[in-house]
This record gives C-alpha cells, structure tokens and sequence, in this order.
C-alpha cells in the first residue's frame, strides 16, 4: 500500500490548528486520491486540545500522530526532529508536508537533512508528470517559477499559507489519535526567557486575508498608526518593509521579503513601499494588489492591479473613512 501523505500541524500555541493546516491536509487530500495512500496528521505540541483533534479530523486526517509534551514548547529543532523523524523511518510515509512558518521551515529542512530526503520549499502548486508528484516553486524572488520532482521518498515539502484550498470541515469523523512519547530529552540548549507578543487584535501577517504594509514613506514608527487604523476597519493585519523594521519602526516579524515573511493574502495594500524586488519576493503572489505611492515611477506599480499615486498622509486616512463608510 502507497505511504501515507504526513501534514505537518502549525497550531496558535494554545491548542488549535491554524488554517493553514487545513490547507495542507486539503492539498494532501487531493493528491492521496489521485496517487493513493492516506492523509495523516503529525502534531508536536505542549498543548492539543480536543476541538483541535477534532478539527484534524473533521478536515480529513486519518490518523493523528500526537506528541504531547511540555519539552515541545517553544519549537526546538532540536528535540522535534529525532521524533518525526524516528517515526517516518519506521513508518515510511510517502510525503512530508509542513507551512511555510518560521519554525516549520526548519523543521522540514532538518528532517530531510536526516532522512536524507529531497525538500521542495515555499510550494504554490503540485501537479503529475509520468504519475509522479512534481512541485512549483517561485526562485529568484519569484522571477522565475520552478518545477522539481523528487528523486527518493519521502517528498518533502513546504505550502505557502493562503494558497492552497483549505480541506472543508465534515464533522462527525472521530479522531484517531496515535499518541507518541518523546522520551529523554536532554537539550544542548535552554530557554532563558519567553516574552509572549503583546495580542494587537489584527489577524496574523502570514494568515490574513488582507494585509496593509508600510515602508519608508511612513517617516517614523509613529505613523503606522495610521495603517492600523485602516487595518482595523478592513480586518487586515499590518506588515512592513524591510527599510521600515531596519529602522527599528516595528519588529522583525511585521517583515514581509526575502529575508522576511512571505504572504499571499487575497488583497495587499502597500503604502509608502518603492517595490524592491526583495520586497516583491514576500508578496508578489497576492492575489489583488494595491499600492499607494507619491513617485507614479515607483517599481511597485509594475505590479500592482490598482495604484494610487499620491500621499499617503492623506490617501489612507480617506480610504480609512471610506471603508468605514461602506461598513456603516
Ligand atoms: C539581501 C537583501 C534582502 C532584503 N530583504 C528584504 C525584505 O525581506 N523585505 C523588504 O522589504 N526589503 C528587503 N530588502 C531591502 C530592499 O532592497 C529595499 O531596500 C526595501 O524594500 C525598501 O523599503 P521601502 O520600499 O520601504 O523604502 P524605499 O525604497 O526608500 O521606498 C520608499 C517609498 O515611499 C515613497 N514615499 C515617500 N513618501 C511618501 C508619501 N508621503 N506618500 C506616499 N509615498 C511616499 C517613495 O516614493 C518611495 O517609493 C533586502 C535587501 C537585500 C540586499
């Protein structure tokens, strides 16, 4: 019987899967009927709870492979990998997949570095070639789209959030769930301290399905106030260049590029951003962008589907009274 396709759960640390594991296991799902084999869910946490079990299944797992335990908290790699990885040599799963998050882009490139195994990252499409599962991925700051294939099980691979069809919910099915024991674990490292990110009441960057980004025509950290504000009214969650988090004006996480995060909400508002390419590599596959710039030269109007040229001082706070207008 054909290995089982693993997905890989992205929960919110307090014992829910996000949607983004919904969309693994529904991509999953897809190629599991075409290529057979099950769809199961692998889940590393300190905390599941049983709505969040119940979730898996109801999206489509199969079966849960669960790791409960307070050592898996925060992700270490550390301690995640010998135990997926322990079990995928025993149990020979055909493909491995995990979101393209912070921590699940090191665990997939650890555990294929120990399985000895080909990974194929950031993946916005899967298709067949002679029966075979081939993956696309953006390079080059998404100039070019590349296709690979992989040479020997188990394919790995990480799924950019917001592109794939989230698996839908049918309730009913009972959680299978395969408890698992991490043993002994003795770290070479130890948490010194955990600060928890203050909750701002938007939605999360990478998750969201609007997202409003600022760079450095915003002048100052003070200003992204402005952002929010409209993020507010429109439900999106707020991001930033890279000269914007260099200039200490929010936190590296808010950082969408290259070397930041990459999202592919269904509507990009960037204000005050030139377009550089590193920033395009983060959100070029947006599916609507909107740009609001006062130089009509501004690389990001190349690829925007609506510009606006003009200030952002006065353009936001406009679209920010019109939305709530709307919403009235
Ligand atoms: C290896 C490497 C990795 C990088 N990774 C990233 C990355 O992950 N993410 C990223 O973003 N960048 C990254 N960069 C940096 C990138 O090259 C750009 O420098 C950066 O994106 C520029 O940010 P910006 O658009 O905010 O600033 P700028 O390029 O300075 O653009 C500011 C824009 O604001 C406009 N503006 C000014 N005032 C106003 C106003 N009042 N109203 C409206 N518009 C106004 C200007 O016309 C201008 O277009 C990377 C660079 C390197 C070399």
């Amino acid at each position: 019987m054909a290995g089982a396709f693993w997905c890989v759960v992205e929960d919110d640390r307090q014992g829910q899967p996000k949607k983004v594991t919904a969309e693994l296991i529904g991509e999953a799902r897809r190629w599991a009927g075409e290529l057979g084999g099950a769809v199961e869910a692998v889940w590393l946490t300190d905390r599941a709870a049983p709505e969040g079990l119940g979730h898996l299944a109801a999206w489509g797992a199969s079966r849960i492979w669960l790791w409960e335990d307070a050592a898996l908290a925060p992700y270490r790699g550390e301690t995640w990998v010998p135990a997926v990885a322990n079990l995928a040599g025993r149990e020979s799963p055909r493909a491995i997949w995990g979101a393209v998050t912070s921590r699940h882009r090191e665990l997939m490139a650890r555990l294929a570095a120990r399985l000895g195994g080909g990974i194929a990252a950031d993946c916005v499409a899967f298709g067949l070639a002679d029966g075979q599962l081939v993956a696309t991925r953006p390079v080059y700051a998404g100039k070019i789209v590349s296709r690979v294939r992989w040479k020997t099980g188990p394919s790995l691979a990480t799924l950019r959030p917001n592109v794939f069809k989230a698996a839908e919910a049918a309730p009913g099915r009972a959680p299978v769930v395969e408890r698992q024991s991490l043993g002994a674990v003795t770290p070479a490292t130890r948490f010194v301290e955990r600060r928890e990110e203050a909750q701002t009441g938007l939605p999360e960057l990478t998750e969201a399905e609007i997202v409003v980004s600022g760079g450095r025509g915003l002048k100052g950290p003070e200003n992204f106030v402005l952002l929010e504000e409209l993020a507010g009214v429109i439900g999106a969650a707020v991001g930033a260049s890279r000269a914007a988090v260099d200039a200490g004006w929010k936190p590296h996480r808010f950082q969408i590029g290259q070397t930041g995060r990459t999202i592919s909400p269904k509507l990009y508002i960037g204000c005050g951003i030139s377009g550089a390419i590193q920033h395009l590599a983060g959100m070029r596959t947006s599916k609507v962008i909107c740009a609001v710039n006062k130089d009509a030269d501004a690389p990001i109007f190349k690829i925007a589907d609506f510009g606006l040229v003009g200030d952002l001082f006065e353009v936001v706070p406009l679209l920010t009274e019109e939305f709530r207008k709307l919403k009235r």
